[in-house]
């Protein structure tokens, strides 16, 4: 595929591209390509040979936003396509260069800058860190002043916090707090653009949604400014019900008591529990399993509503110290998926909202009418003010065909489902592009460098003909 960059072959415009680089570490060797240039699509069935094979055609790796600077020049006088990229765990296939260029690392980037304090008191109110830092790290600093992130992806300990604005969307921590898009759950973000000479600019209030999911269509973030919470003690429990009914009344239950802090509610229908070897043994086989998170203070509450609904608590320890090894929120949220596919690679799942008017029946209604399909794993969540839950059936993929029909069967129980099987924004349709959006992408990108093949050129259509799903997407409350 001869690709043309203002008439001349790509190749050359690379070549310049490096000499011009100079001291910036950069790489054209066909193994670090490869590599750099996936994510965790390779979990998708769909995206699997679909994605394979789009590489990009440089790696840069800048050692700080100075040279992150000069490499984006670089790039925007060559019109060189940019896909940034941090800890490479996104699932959609969004870190993946989608039409060639450069892969721009920004792992480098890191370390909590700062937090503003309330009046000199060294409360923190929000804390800040540079693009790279890995979530946890910022936990990790801010909690010995008792203080933490409201939430995180299931991801943390690998994950960059730039890389979760740009990709992630919700996670440990939503059930109380709401979903990242909700107003004030980002504070700011600094963005850099894409031209000869790229600006710094700080986005604050709801602008920062424009950002925000964007898969790095909007703007390369530098800094993000987020709200702190108390940090709790937290507890970790694996609870138990015969039936998951009572799963799920339980789940609706503690979500709904708003004096209870919680951070997961994770419910998983029989037989999921068996495919997580970790937690083996802690769940009867045939029962249902609710993973919850809960602040020590809170636990008395829960246990009076796991007996109410006819459960079991049977492993209860310290954030953390779980003999499983690993926090227990690494078996929740994107993970659920990742330890069912240990057990069968080709089980999938759509990413489902459930409506917060009758949330109870209505999961139930899905566990049962769907029963035929494969058992139900949600993740409890707020947003924009009410309860809800996501999630789906998990099913062995079979074919687009079959996906698109379990979406329409989806969308008929009153769900609105938006599709993890895509790369382009708005098949996805977690996220709304309205014209404020279009009018920052003109601000930061005027060359149409960031994100290629995921909003609406060439490839994008390409990669629609193969992955779209007949999915109406997610809606908001508050749109811009
Ligand atoms: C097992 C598993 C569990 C997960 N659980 C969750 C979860 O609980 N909640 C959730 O929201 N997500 C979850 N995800 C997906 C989520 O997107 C990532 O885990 C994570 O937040 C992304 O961080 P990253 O550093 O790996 O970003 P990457 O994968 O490197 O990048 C993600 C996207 O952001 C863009 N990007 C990266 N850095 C920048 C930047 N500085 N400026 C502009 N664009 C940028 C990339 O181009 C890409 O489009 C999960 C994924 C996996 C594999």
């Amino acid at each position: 595929m001869p690709v043309l960059v203002d008439g001349e072959p790509r190749a050359g415009v690379i070549a310049r591209l490096c000499a011009e680089l100079g001291a910036i570490a950069h790489s054209t060797e066909t193994r670090r390509l490869r590599t750099k240039s996936r994510d965790r699509f390779l979990q998708n069935p769909m995206l699997r040979d679909l994605l394979r094979g789009r590489n990009a055609e440089i790696f840069i790796a800048p050692r700080d936003k100075a040279e992150l600077g000069a490499a984006v020049a670089a790039c925007a006088r060559h019109r060189v396509p940019i896909t940034v990229r941090g800890a490479g765990s996104g699932q959609f296939g969004q870190g993946v260069p989608l039409n060639g260029g450069a892969v721009i690392d920004v792992t480098a980037l890191a370390g909590v800058i700062g937090w503003h304090g309330d009046r000199g008191r060294r409360v923190p109110t929000t804390v800040r860190a540079l693009t790279g830092t890995v979530v946890a790290d910022i936990d990790a600093a801010i909690r010995p002043s008792g203080w933490e992130l409201r939430m995180h992806p299931s991801t943390a300990q690998k994950a960059t916090v730039g890389g979760y604005i740009a990709g992630g969307h919700a996670g440990v921590g939503s059930c109380q707090w709401g979903i990242l898009r909700d107003t004030g759950n980002i504070t700011a973000l600094e963005v850099m653009t894409v031209e000869e000479h790229p600006r710094l600019i700080e986005v604050r209030g709801r602008d920062v949604n424009s950002v925000h999911h964007a898969y790095g269509a909007n703007g390369i973030i530098t800094e993000v400014e987020l709200p702190v919470a108390p940090a709790w003690e937290w507890h970790e429990l694996v609870i138990s019900f015969p039936e998951f009914e009572q799963a799920a009344r339980f789940s609706v239950d503690v979500c709904h008591s708003d004096g209870v802090l919680k951070k997961v509610v994770s419910p998983h229908a029989h037989p999921l529990p068996r495919y997580f070897p970790g937690l083996s043994g802690l769940v009867p086989d045939g029962e249902a399993m609710v993973l919850v998170m809960v602040a020590v203070q809170s636990v008395t509450d829960v246990e009076d509503l796991v007996r109410a609904n006819g459960g079991r608590i049977r492993y209860r320890c310290l954030e953390g110290k779980g003999a499983y090894g690993v926090p227990l929120y690494e078996f929740t949220w994107g993970h659920s998926l990742l330890h069912y596919q240990r057990h069968d690679e080709n089980l999938v799942g759509l990413m489902a909202l459930y409506p917060s008017e009758n949330l109870y029946e209505s999961i139930v209604r899905v566990h049962r009418e769907f029963a035929d399909l494969g058992p139900l794993h949600v993740e409890m969540k707020r947003i924009d003010g009410g309860l809800t839950c996501q999630g789906s059936p998990v099913f062995a993929f079979q074919s687009r065909a079959h996906l698109a029909e379990v979406t329409e069967r989806l969308q008929g129980a009153g769900l609105s489902v938006a599709s993890p099987h895509t790369p382009v924004l708005g098949a996805g349709g977690m996220k709304p592009w309205g014209p404020k959006e279009a009018s920052f992408k003109q601000e930061f990108d005027p060359y149409g460098l960031l994100g290629q093949g995921k909003l609406d050129d060439a490839v994008a259509s390409d990669l629609l003909t193969s992955t779209a799903l007949p999915n109406k997407g997610w809606s908001y409350r508050l749109t811009s």
